[in-house]
């Protein structure tokens, strides 16, 4: 039996997260501004029933004045130079996503606001996902201050520091943090670290978990069996769920990306389609000779272990449940 997903969820069975969010911070003024000529268009009168849904894509503008860049990023790390929301838009519509999970630039370091701009502008298409700095003592502040703009999870790097989160005091304060609010925490870590979240979960139950890129598994170009199992025991914690993401970077990184159905198939196994979402990870999956199409397509026309249910979870409601 696949594990349930729902009790991810508060319930919530008459107003969504997001427009409980905008009542209490008045700004349901920016649901207003919404795209709406593109909303009537592509998702008729209600967006949660639009297309598929990508969880994990960054932005960034070439304006560094308004948007200057963290410490220890230049200009030359922006390739593309300029890939805004509407860059993104133009990429993913084509391919029937009408709605983003924002996942905070790097270049940005804990400034969010370039991408808080983009979902007040578009609030029912873009969701987000901030980075937030732990070791500082308002910690729990920012991170509900930023739910209340529209994030709806916060990204953990580790950089090879993850074996240092489960004893760390501003980690314990994160993820207490999400646990209440029901923010999920989206670790992007290396195979060798997945036991790492692993003690994370134990210590703290009550927070979601979506892991990016499938831990990275197969980054190396080579799909490592016991790296695979490590994952696939994640299962285990019913609050964790995985993106299946990022092919261009994994296992052959050549589009169909074929030979990374069989990792695909194994977390299906797993997890469930009801706890793992499709994502691009644009603009990296727009570089070179990979595309947009590419990516959606290994899963939508490829994977014939899936059926039409749980390809709707993988390409849509996981993602929408989490994080719109
Ligand atoms: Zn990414």
């Amino acid at each position: 039996m696949r594990p349930d997903a729902t009790r991810l969820h508060r319930p919530s069975p008459l107003i969504s997260r997001r427009e409980f969010a905008a009542l209490m911070t008045g700004s349901l003024t920016a649901l207003a501004q919404c795209d709406q000529a593109y909303c009537d268009q592509t998702c008729g009168s209600d967006a949660s029933d639009g297309g598929y849904v990508d969880a994990h894509a960054h932005i960034w503008t070439p304006d560094l004045t308004r948007y200057p860049l963290g410490t220890g990023f230049s200009s030359k790390d922006m390739v593309p130079q300029s890939f805004t929301a509407e860059e993104l838009f133009a990429a993913c519509r084509p391919s029937g996503v009408t709605r983003v999970v924002l996942i905070q630039m790097s270049f940005y370091n804990f400034d969010n606001r370039y991408m808080l701009d983009a979902i007040a502008q578009h609030p029912r298409l873009l969701s987000g996902v901030g980075i937030v700095d732990h070791h500082q003592p308002d910690v729990a502040i920012t991170m509900k201050s930023l739910a209340s703009k529209g994030v709806r999870g916060f990204r953990i790097h580790s950089r090879g520091q993850a074996k240092t989160w489960v004893n760390d005091e501003g980690m314990a304060t994160l993820w207490k943090t999400a646990a209440e609010e029901g923010l999920a925490v989206c670790p992007l870590i290396d195979p060798a670290e997945i036991g790492y979240v692993d003690a994370l979960c134990k210590k703290y139950p009550g927070a979601p978990v979506v892991v990016d890129h499938f831990a990275r598994v197969g980054i190396t170009g080579k799909i490592v069996p016991g790296e695979l199992d490590q994952l696939c025991k994640l299962a285990k914690h019913p609050q964790l769920l995985v993106k299946t993401s990022a092919f261009y970077a994994l296992g052959k990184k050549q589009a169909p990306y074929k030979d990374l159905l069989p990792m695909i198939q194994r977390l299906t196994d797993a997890f469930g389609p009801e706890r793992l979402m499709w994502a691009s990870d644009c603009p990296y999956q727009v570089q070179g000779d990979h595309d947009y199409e590419s990516s959606i397509a290994l899963l939508r026309d490829h994977a014939n272990f899936l059926s039409a249910d749980d390809k709707r979870w993988m390409l849509k409601k996981t993602a929408e449940k989490v994080f719109f």
